[in-house]
């Protein structure tokens, strides 16, 4: 198991950090990380569901939706001691829980007395996150409550693996109308650590250990952490914020790194109150709340922080909003309401629903920009007639009073589109850009980012459905994309690249594409629809499939007149068949006399089977080509004669003069009309097989075993010898062999077992004077497998398909497999070949390791089973 480095605890920490210069190791203060790589190794889905929360956070940015209301969140408050009596040790104080409130609502709100001493620099980042918390004053059953709850556990301190595997659950309140604290202490040695949003609903929320929770004095210890700002990082946490030091200096300030853009990038934490640190480059924040400075150090969360909270309230802890975990029993109602949708195209109506709770008796509704524009009714439909984004507020009332809710910007009428034309590349690494939606409803495999070779035989990021590992027959996966306007093109088409390989006959999928020209209301079904053999672009295979190179991609092209002018969208529809793997990438919408990609020459040519008069021309294939035009001359003539125009790759050409040497060339032709064709490819020159000089008879491949071969014709001894070419099939450059004309065999030896090997062999009649047959077709032949049974290699697997990221790499190295592998051992090996981390990770498909404390440079990640072994170069940063 992955082993963590653990905070020392009490006094001697605080004596322990002035120390830390290179020889110390710092002490990991926040338990999160850690926390977080346990729970992924024992919950597969948790990774999925994390990334999807983070595209839904995203979008909601995008489109710059932020409440400007204060966001109340009730906490609960869960006590956890050893039988001391309140106000000793772990038994804290009723006023020690009231002081870690008001600390956080002053932190939260920019309300701390420590503002002052935020950097001038820093000041313009600096936000009022608008989230304030209370003591819960109603529980789950409506009963009223402080919001602090007392157990004895019997144990003078708790390891994150009994918090998680027993108190919580034991002991949780609903996270969807509570935030949960665990206050003990901590056997770990952490300060605290919280859950990120997507953990499992019975392990959602926050622990402090009780010495770094609420404020000295009324928090009896004085260490550096005893101001309460330990809560107010791990509640950071939990609204979906990750460590200013997170992932190193990172490239992209929105995607990587903490994914915020106005924190300063940094590589790792600090500790004390460095004021002028660097990192990076740049002067280091040391005063963030997610940084690991002391408690009196910190005093600011910035916007970009503060968004990316909002967003999560406004997200997947949205139900928060509808909490009267506030509220007291027997008060006036709480006003909520929702709507059937918040995207709307102009005219169109939206149905609002009243969620108010405490027993509202009447209500009042004020609707910006709609109507009617205020309405008396319970569930009022109201209709928007002009583009714009709208604000919505309920005064829901009963005997005990009124209160009322403004929900800014809520509903958004917007028909204008991105102007075409349009291009979206996956290889941006980025599923879901602004306005793109993804639909996943048995939260099961769908659609995701992959690494592979795109269309422009680069390796790069292309959308795609893990077909192969889905088993659910039928389920429909789909990837929205954003508003289009059609406007300004004559003919528009759709033209995007597709890439996928049935497992079998019976074992297919389907890719369909949809259209709406009304926001997304309604799609008109199908206006493309391909599915099993039609889909595919390569052969079947039974095993996990990816694009090998670009020929393994199509583009498909689908007319879209009749939306001329039109504002659309497309719906990208994987239909699962428990096939295999479906890529998609380069979705272009243009005018179709626009959209002749660029058509590129053939390379590779070759010539085979030499014949006296006649020769076969080779290339290789050239997406995108109709056909391709070959033309050939004399070598000392100025003249081209165009032999043909062929559809395939390989062109027999005859009649041709025996004495003369020739040079020929081959184009790309990309469209029907001739205006897109490549230019000539290089030149390749042949001459033609001597008349008298004939190709050696019955040439096969016999005695074929999984290491050797042997290459066999008839003897013919009036010849001087034989010239063979053989390679492995995969492999471009011949390895040549001559046979004197005495033997009519060559046995190849130390093959490699299930390969395809190529050969060709020539007659060399007179080899003064350089007659030759010239070549004869190219053969085949495959070495056996190695029979498992006998030697206990199992051959089937052949290699371990991973993705390690992020590389570069900070803190977290993530390594991501596509299959779990029985005895899969990993190891770090640094530039001297010195093996500086190894585990076991026996059937785990997602590991993480945390090389904080790795000296910057080069490694070497080797992953390893008893048959295989793949490595990958690391760079630490
Ligand atoms: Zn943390």
């Amino acid at each position: 198991m992955m082993k963590m480095l653990r905070v020392l605890k009490g006094t001697l920490l605080v004596l322990l950090l002035p120390m830390g210069s290179a020889m110390a190791q710092n002490p990991v203060l926040c338990g999160t990380a850690d926390v977080l790589a346990q729970m992924k190794q024992s919950d597969p889905k948790l990774d999925d569901r994390m990334r999807d929360i983070e595209a839904q956070l995203q979008r909601y940015m995008s489109y710059g939706m932020r409440s400007g209301n204060v966001i109340t969140i009730p906490i609960v408050v869960h006590i956890i001691h050893n039988g001391d009596p309140i106000g000793s040790n772990q038994n804290i104080t009723d006023a020690q829980v009231q002081s870690q409130i008001d600390v956080l609502n002053k932190d939260f709100r920019r309300q701390n007395a420590d503002t002052v001493n935020t950097p001038a620099s820093f000041l313009s980042d600096a936000a009022d996150s608008k989230i304030e918390f209370c003591l819960a004053q109603q529980d789950p059953n409506g009963a009223a409550t402080n919001g602090i709850l007392r157990y004895n556990y019997n144990q003078t301190s708790y390891s994150t693996s009994y918090i998680e595997g027993t108190i919580k659950p034991a002991t949780i309140w609903s996270r969807n109308s509570y935030l949960n604290i665990w206050v003990m202490k901590l056997a770990d040695g952490y300060l605290g650590y919280s859950t990120f949003p997507g953990a499992s609903a019975n392990q959602d929320g926050v622990v402090v250990d009780h010495r770094y929770f609420g404020k000295y004095p009324l928090n009896p210890n004085n260490t550096n952490y005893s101001l309460g700002r330990t809560t107010t990082h791990e509640i950071g946490h939990w609204l979906n914020l990750l460590h200013t030091f997170n992932a190193g200096c990172g490239s992209d300030c929105a995607t990587t790194g903490d994914r915020v853009c106005d924190t300063p990038p940094v590589s790792a934490a600090n500790y004390g109150c460095s004021q002028s640190a660097t990192s990076c480059g740049v002067i280091s924040m040391v005063q963030n709340y997610m940084d690991y400075s002391d408690d009196a150090c910190m005093n600011l969360f910035t916007k970009g922080q503060r968004d990316r909270m909002i967003a999560t309230l406004n997200g997947t802890r949205s139900s928060l909003l509808n909490s009267i975990g506030c509220v007291p029993v027997n008060g006036p109602p709480v006003p909520d309401f929702i709507s059937n949708s918040t995207l709307i195209c102009p005219s169109e109506s939206v149905q609002f629903t009243d969620m108010s709770t405490n027993g509202a008796t009447s209500w009042s509704w004020t609707f910006s920009g709609g109507s009617p524009a205020s309405s008396s009714i319970q569930n009022p439909v109201v209709s928007y007639n002009s583009n714009g984004i709208y604000s919505v507020t309920l005064i829901a009332t009963n005997a005990n009073g009124s209160q009322n809710i403004t929900k800014s910007n809520y509903i958004t009428v917007d028909n204008s589109g991105t102007n075409s034309p349009f291009y979206y590349s996956f290889s941006s690494g980025v599923l879901q850009p602004a306005g793109w939606s993804l639909e996943n409803t048995d939260n099961g495999k769908t659609w995701e980012l992959k690494s592979t070779k795109n269309a422009s035989n680069n390796i790069a990021k292309v959308a795609y459905m893990n077909n192969h590992n889905y088993n659910s027959s039928g389920q429909e996966d789909h990837l929205t994309t954003e508003n289009i306007d059609l406007s300004g093109l004559s003919d528009p088409v759709l033209i995007f690249n597709v890439a996928y390989a049935q497992y079998s006959s019976q074992y297919a999928d389907g890719l369909k594409v949809s259209v709406s020209n009304d926001c997304g209301t309604t799609f008109d079904p199908h206006v493309y629809d391909k599915a099993g053999s039609a889909l595919a672009t390569a052969p079947n295979s039974t095993s996990e499939w990816f694009p090998m190179s670009a020929s393994d991609w199509r583009s498909d092209t689908v007319p879209l007149s009749q939306y001329l002018n039109d504002v659309i969208q497309f719906k990208f529809t994987n239909v699962n068949g428990y096939g295999n793997n479906l890529y998609l990438d380069d979705i272009h919408v243009a005018d179709r006399a626009s959209m002749s990609v660029p058509c590129t020459s053939p390379t590779q040519l070759s010539v085979s089977n030499v014949q006296e008069t006649s020769v076969v021309l080779d290339w290789e294939v050239v997406n995108g080509a109709l056909d391709y035009t070959i033309r050939a001359k004399g070598l000392t003539e100025t003249s081209w004669i165009t032999i043909d125009v062929n559809s395939g790759n390989s062109y027999q050409a005859t009649g041709l003069n025996n004495s003369m040497l020739y040079e020929w060339q081959v184009r790309s032709n990309c469209n029907a009309g001739g205006s897109n064709v490549s230019n000539y490819s290089q030149l390749d020159t042949f001459g033609l097989a001597a008349s008298n000089c004939n190709l050696p008879s019955n040439i096969s491949a016999v005695n074929i075993e999984a290491d050797k071969a042997t290459l066999q014709w008839d003897l013919n001894i009036s010849l001087d010898e034989y010239l063979i070419h053989w390679k492995d099939s995969s492999e471009s450059s011949w390895t040549e062999v001559t046979v004197d004309a005495l033997y009519a065999t060559l046995e190849l030896e130390t093959l490699e077992a299930d390969t395809k090997y190529e050969w060709k062999i020539q007659s060399v009649c007179d080899e003064v004077n350089d007659i030759t047959s010239g070549f004869s077709a190219i053969m085949d032949f495959r070495t056996q497998k190695i029979d498992s049974t006998n030697v206990g290699i199992d051959k089937i697997e052949s290699e371990i398909m991973f993705i390690a990221f992020p590389n570069p790499v900070g803190d977290i190295l993530n390594i991501s497999l596509e299959q779990p592998k029985d005895e899969l051992m990993i190891e770090i090996v640094d530039v001297a070949g010195k093996s500086v981390r190894k585990l076991s990770a026996n059937y785990s498909n997602f590991i993480t390791i945390n090389m904080k404390e790795f000296s910057k440079g080069v490694y070497m990640l080797k992953l390893s089973t008893p048959n295989i072994n793949v490595e990958e170069k690391i760079i630490k940063l």
